[in-house]
């Protein structure tokens, strides 16, 4: 089981249905409102890779530098919350963008 270092959440191998999942959601949009967690851009490259790795958004503590991926659940598939493999390296902090 793996935690980020300020230990704001652990990490979730699936979740209990989706009253969990949105229960989580709101924890993590507390915690970008605090600041603590920012979302990232999903770095494309590793889609060829795996193509898990670009599903999902990307979050990125603030305070340790830890990067998450949220997957939604999507029945069977239960959902994960779980740290970024530590040979991604995430983009440089920047605004998406759309073109
Ligand atoms: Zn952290």
């Amino acid at each position: 089981m793996e935690k980020c270092a300020c230990c704001f959440v652990d990490q979730i191998d699936g979740f209990d249905g989706w009253e969990d999942y949105k229960l989580f959601l709101k924890k993590i949009d507390q915690l970008i409102s605090e600041n603590i967690l920012t979302e990232i851009p999903i770095d494309i490259k590793y889609q060829k890779e795996a193509n898990f790795f670009t599903t999902g958004k990307w979050f990125k503590c603030t305070k340790c530098g830890k990067c998450w991926r949220l997957v939604e659940p999507d029945p069977p598939l239960r959902g994960l919350w779980v740290p970024l493999p530590k040979h991604i390296k995430p983009l440089p902090n920047r605004k998406y963008r759309w073109k």
